[in-house]
């Protein structure tokens, strides 16, 4: 069976490394995006970012708890997951809330709003 990544507008994989560009992340592709990631992990991808950088909607019921999952796999496979969020977001607030109660909290990375386009950034230390 042929999958199609294309709920997580992947951009790139090489090596190990996955960039995903997620338009949304709401109630409608949570799942989708959750499973592809679950996927792409199981897969061997071990640097994974997932960009929420134009993502107009992170949904806090479904899109935040995708996320963690897919988090919690990443760890227990020895990868790395991290989320590039505008510095200033409600999106960036919604993930902060959500990481200080996991025991894997989520690696976010900030990105500024404008500007010369980011150069690949590296996680932040776990
Ligand atoms: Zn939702």
């Amino acid at each position: 069976m042929r999958i199609d990544f294309q709920a997580l507008g992947l951009e790139s994989v090489e090596g190990g490394a996955a960039r995903a560009r997620l338009q949304e992340l709401a109630c409608s592709n949570a799942v989708q995006v959750r499973e592809q990631l679950l996927i792409l992990l199981n897969r061997g991808a071990r640097d994974v970012i997932v960009d929420l950088t134009d993502c107009a909607v992170v949904c806090e019921c479904c899109g935040v708890p995708a996320l963690i999952r897919a988090n919690r796999r990443a760890r227990a496979l020895g990868a790395r997951l991290g989320i590039a969020v505008p510095e200033e977001s409600p999106t960036r607030q919604a993930l902060e809330r959500a990481s200080r109660s996991e025991p894997f909290p989520l690696t976010i990375v900030p990105v500024a709003p404008v500007g010369p386009p980011p150069v690949k950034a590296p996680l932040a230390a776990a």
